[in-house]
């Protein structure tokens, strides 16, 4: 048996699935059950419209979406986890993901260029040409 620190109030409790301390588990449940009661009737709901209502804290809401805890019918959205705005599903939003995207782009794009330089060469050369043409 493994001893670990409880996630939620750092008591040492036995290392399982949800690492939480015997009191915190049953806080958790009873959490769990005041979450599942509200969204019982509503179709959509943001984390923070959970967190009014039932007075659960933002991240043990997180904790339950995470680990599949919530069932429910219920959409709901929870902060982009790059700039905070409100998504269903993933880590980040469609924006924040595109933004990763193209920022590992130019590192991708430096190999491909490989014809430009000797392109802007030849044109050098010919202006440098038509430039001897005229002083002739
Ligand atoms: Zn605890
Ligand atoms: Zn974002």
């Amino acid at each position: 048996m493994k001893l670990t620190n409880c996630l939620e109030c750092g008591n040492l409790c036995v290392e399982s699935l949800t690492n939480l301390c015997p009191k915190c588990m049953r806080a958790e449940e009873d959490a769990e059950e005041r979450v599942a009661e509200y969204l019982r009737n509503i179709a959509r709901a943001s984390v923070e419209e959970i967190h009014q209502a039932t007075g659960v804290k933002h991240r043990v809401i997180l904790r339950m979406l995470k680990r599949g805890r919530l069932f429910t019918d219920a959409i709901i959205s929870y902060p982009c986890e790059t700039c905070g705005a409100p998504i269903t599903e993933g880590r980040v939003c469609n924006s924040c993901n595109r933004n990763i995207v193209s920022q590992l782009k130019p590192a991708a794009e430096e190999w491909k260029p490989e014809k430009r330089p000797e392109s802007v060469r030849k044109d050098e050369q010919m202006y440098t040409k038509d430039m001897i043409q005229q002083k002739r």
